[in-house]
């Protein structure tokens, strides 16, 4: 990137009311067939604008073809069976009804990569796009075929490994791996999930990143940061290896959390997307408090390797506030900016 802290967004923005209820995770779509594919289309445009006209440096579809950031993907593969569920608890969290892993897993044709062609058609600005990652994708199912975490993760990250591939080919600039199941299981992130990771990103050559995050502004999150304590010292569990991983860049959530800032230092070297906006509140930040976590940030991360973004995607929130958020994050970035250039 040639400017300073260009900015982005962790992932998904709200859909239009006339395309899946609004403020919902796992929405129907209120359209069908090509008036689906059209309504996906018109949304990714909206969803655009926004993003350009709030002055986000690196934009995204927002995931508005997605049903969810999880299981949108695992639709699209075989050895799947959707229609065989099992509940199982979600990075130890909540309970959910999930698919079941068959058979072998793999990909029969490419999964976003239409969609994103046709991002990149609307804009010259970088774009980034995201994906699963391994980890957060085998602790979405019932595994009953490799009855192994490991061995189906490592499926999956050659399969993740093709989508990327023809995602990059496409023109995408960033290619972002959401793992929030790093946050919970440490010793499999630190025995074989960075390394499933770096398999899949595996001969890229446009930028990575991965996303770990405390997740969505949901109750059974919110619930469980209350368990936390006063301190979040997860990232302190992984940071060691990831700073020595092949991953490019690193997405925290910082804002509002109680993240010690300090824990940044130990992925010195990376670039850091900083999470300076709070997806868990219809409050919108000032731009004067995004600037202030923006420059806390500084003091663990150069000024050439900050990225300013958001906490976690912002699907549950109501547009006019996911905008407004938008704007803070531009304005913000752009104070700091001011103050540098001025040093
Ligand atoms: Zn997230």
């Amino acid at each position: 990137m040639k400017i300073l802290l260009p900015t982005s967004t962790a992932g998904s923005l709200p859909k239009p009311s006339w395309l899946a209820q609004p403020e919902t995770l796992w929405s129907p779509w209120k359209l069908q067939d090509e008036e689906l594919i059209d309504g996906k289309q018109d949304a990714l445009r909206l969803c655009l604008q926004d993003q350009l006209q709030a002055g986000i440096d690196i934009v995204s579809d927002g995931e508005q073809t997605r049903q969810h950031f999880v299981t949108t993907f695992i639709e699209h593969l075989s050895g799947v069976d959707f229609e065989k569920r099992e509940t199982v608890r979600i990075r130890n969290r909540y309970d959910a009804s999930v698919p079941t892993v068959v058979g072998a897993v793999s990909r029969q044709k490419p999964v976003f990569v239409e969609d994103a062609k046709f991002l990149r058609q609307q804009t010259k600005q970088p774009i980034k796009w995201a994906l699963p990652g391994p980890m957060t994708m085998i602790d979405t199912l019932y595994d009953s075929h490799y009855k192994s975490r490991e061995k189906l993760a490592w499926e999956f990250a050659k399969i993740l490994n093709q989508e990327a591939k023809e995602l990059e080919a496409a023109g995408v600039d960033i290619i972002q791996f959401d793992e929030p199941a790093f946050n919970v299981f440490f010793d499999e992130v630190n025995d074989w999930g960075i390394a499933a990771l770096e398999r899949a990103v595996e001969g890229l050559k446009c930028e990575t990143a991965v996303h770990i995050c405390y997740g969505y502004g949901i109750k059974a999150n919110t619930d469980w940061k209350k368990t936390l304590g006063t301190e979040w010292r997860q990232y302190e569990e992984i940071f060691p290896k990831l700073q020595k991983s092949s991953i490019d860049i690193i997405s925290l959530e910082c804002q509002n959390s109680r993240v010690p800032m300090d824990l940044i230092e130990l992925i010195r070297g990376k670039k850091v997307m900083v999470g300076a906006i709070d997806v868990a509140t219809h409050n919108i930040e000032t731009p004067e408090e995004v600037a202030d976590t923006l420059r806390k940030a500084l003091q663990f991360v150069d000024a050439d390797k900050l990225y300013p973004s958001t906490n976690c995607g912002m699907t549950p929130l109501p547009r006019r506030v996911a905008r407004g958020k938008l704007n803070a994050l531009s304005l913000g970035a752009h104070i700091v900016r001011k103050e540098l250039s001025n040093k």
